[in-house]
């Protein structure tokens, strides 16, 4: 059954095409009236946009903006991990592996995990999808979101990235294609020196960045992790 609205809507519309059809001149210009309207219409908003202000971006001679909110590839802080798998348990895509040769437990007058040693800590970025669910359950709270643009690479076997590799080398982060450039920007060096000096740490280890270098290639050392008996 047709609703009243719906009878009605088609009696206006056949009682208006017969009046037009009565008036052909009335018509002819009430089209000429509309298509002027609708392009004028789609015309108003770009007007606006030209006329506002620009915000082309030099990039990269200048910073990307970055919303303060934008989660990249994680910092991972070893020397703190206790591989004590919430993280991965709490990934919704099973991204985050996860080896170690024994326990670890933090040391709470260094605030540094002793005990067994990591064998291996890997996230798979061809799976992550950056929601930050890995990052609330963690209990020494050592994996955060990071906040480096540009997340390509150029093969899928570049997308896993072995954090326990970076330790090694001193970094708690992976560093995007832009970052591995010789000669960078001024702004992109002192985007990469501070990531290298830990400049946003502010545990233990603040302003101790030969300690903590020293601590993240001991976290992957059997002998050194393994707790003297006393
Ligand atoms: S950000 Fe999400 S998908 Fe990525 S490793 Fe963490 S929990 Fe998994
Ligand atoms: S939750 Fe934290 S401490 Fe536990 S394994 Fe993950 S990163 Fe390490």
């Amino acid at each position: 059954m047709v609703p009243v609205w719906a009878r009605d809507l088609r009696s206006h519309y056949k009682w208006y095409g017969a009046e037009m059809q009565k008036q052909p001149t009335r018509e002819y210009f009430h089209n000429i009236w509309q298509t002027v309207y609708t392009i004028l219409v789609g015309l108003r908003i770009s007007l606006k946009y030209c006329f506002a202000k620009t915000i082309t971006l030099q990039y990269p001679d200048a910073a990307p903006a970055i919303a303060p909110r934008y989660r990249g590839f994680h910092f991972y802080e070893i020397e703190k991990c206790i591989a004590c798998d919430l993280c991965a348990k709490a990934c919704p895509v099973d991204c985050i592996y996860i080896e170690k040769s024994g326990p670890r437990k933090i040391d709470k007058a260094t605030g540094i995990a002793k005990g067994g040693a990591m064998t291996r800590y890997a996230i798979d970025y061809a799976k992550c999808m950056f929601c930050a669910l890995c990052v609330d359950p963690c209990p020494t709270e050592c994996i955060h979101m990071g906040n480096l643009h540009d997340l390509s690479g150029f093969d899928r076997k570049s997308m896993i990235v072995e954090f326990t590799e970076l330790a090694i080398e001193g970094m708690q982060t992976p560093q995007p294609l832009w970052m591995q450039k010789e000669k960078l920007p001024e702004w992109a060096q002192q985007r990469k020196d501070s990531w290298l000096e830990y400049t946003h740490s502010t545990d233990k280890l603040s302003n101790k960045n030969e300690e903590r270098r020293q601590a993240m290639v001991d976290a992957l050392d059997p002998e050194k992790m393994a707790v003297k008996k006393k």
